[in-house]
């Protein structure tokens, strides 16, 4: 059994800008990280990043090696590749989980393991994801070029994406069965220039061009859809953290200084919050860095 102080699952934005608040409070402290990263389909598409100060039009990737590569200076620091599994309280109160054959025990507990997006079964979606398919306006929006924009529906979150993106350019919002807006709905996404396809959609092809059942084609700049988010570890559940119902999914329910419903489980980024992004990672990891951090004075 591996006897640390504080152990960190989730080695990306929160994770790593926890782990940091540690190493520099000269606290021994584990990274294990499994490497998939939600946004790594960027990265696979030879994408950029955006919105993160100083960072803007990076690869999410270089953004997440160079915060890895300034942690690992700290002689505190130990890394460890590898998915965390089957966690645990013991009976002492200590948190334990297993990497592979290593049982690790951990005084305090930081959970950073993101989620993972459901995205709607349309054919030609999930090989664009990324690359001209995103969900955030704000992180992928302006590269759009101000041209057309198909938002694919797949909740009735579509709505928000109808009302938002006409900031963005000129989009089409393909209903595809996923969600039906009522006469007042389709006022307001009407009165936004934003135009409304019931046709339902055959596939995806080329960079985003829409194929519908009916035969036509519309070609757009890129597309944005609303995935549903699912927890990508487990480990907040065998534990017993209390978490919450978002409109997007379930997240990790925690306080302002991000300590969950269990002692001494801390929890950060996409896992807890109801929508997350890189800037707000790297800020809750900080908070639960330093939540994680004053709760071991006592
Ligand atoms: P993640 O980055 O998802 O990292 C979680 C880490 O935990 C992963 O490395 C994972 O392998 C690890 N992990 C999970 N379970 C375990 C386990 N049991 N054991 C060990 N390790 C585990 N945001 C922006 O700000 N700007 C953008 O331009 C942008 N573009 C995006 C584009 C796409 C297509 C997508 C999907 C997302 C984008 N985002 C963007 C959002 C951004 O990716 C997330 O908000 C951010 O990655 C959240 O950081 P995180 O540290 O909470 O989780
Ligand atoms: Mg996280």
């Amino acid at each position: 059994m591996k006897n640390i102080d504080f152990a960190v699952i989730g080695g990306s934005y929160a994770g790593l800008a926890a782990a940091l608040q540690l190493a520099r409070a000269r606290r021994q402290v584990l990274v294990v990280d499994a490497g998939q990263r939600r946004n790594r389909f960027v990265d696979a598409a030879g994408g950029t990043s955006h919105g993160y100060l100083s960072q803007d039009g990076r690869a999410p990737g270089e953004i997440a090696a160079d915060a890895r590569e300034q942690l690992m200076h700290y002689p505190t620091v130990e890394w460890l590749h590898g998915s965390a599994e089957d966690a645990r309280v013991a009976s002492d109160g200590r948190l334990e989980f297993r990497v592979g054959t290593t049982a690790i025990s951990a005084k305090r507990l930081i959970i950073a393991t993101g989620v993972r997006d459901e995205l709607p079964p349309v054919p030609g979606l999930a090989e664009r994801w990324g690359r001209s398919a995103f969900h955030c306006p704000y992180c992928h929006g302006y590269e759009m070029d101000a041209g057309r924009i198909g938002i694919i529906a797949a909740s009735p979150l579509a709505q928000h994406h109808a009302l938002m993106l006409p900031d963005w350019g000129s989009p089409t919002l393909f209903l595809n069965g996923a969600y039906t807006p009522n006469a007042e709905e389709l006022a307001a996404i009407t009165r936004r220039g934003t135009q409304v396809e019931t046709v339902l959609i055959a596939r995806i092809d080329g960079v985003a061009d829409v194929v519908l059942q009916d035969g036509r084609t519309l070609t757009m700049n890129g597309l944005f859809t609303q995935p549903r988010t699912l927890m990508s570890s487990p480990i907040a559940e065998q534990l017993g953290c209390a978490r919450e119902d978002g409109p997007m999914g379930l997240f990790i329910k925690v306080d302002e200084g991000k300590a969950t419903s269990v002692a001494n489980v801390f929890a950060c980024g996409d896992a807890a919050r109801a929508a997350g992004n890189v800037t707000l990672a790297v800020a809750d990891g900080a908070m639960a860095g330093f939540g994680a951090h004053r709760g071991s004075m006592g």
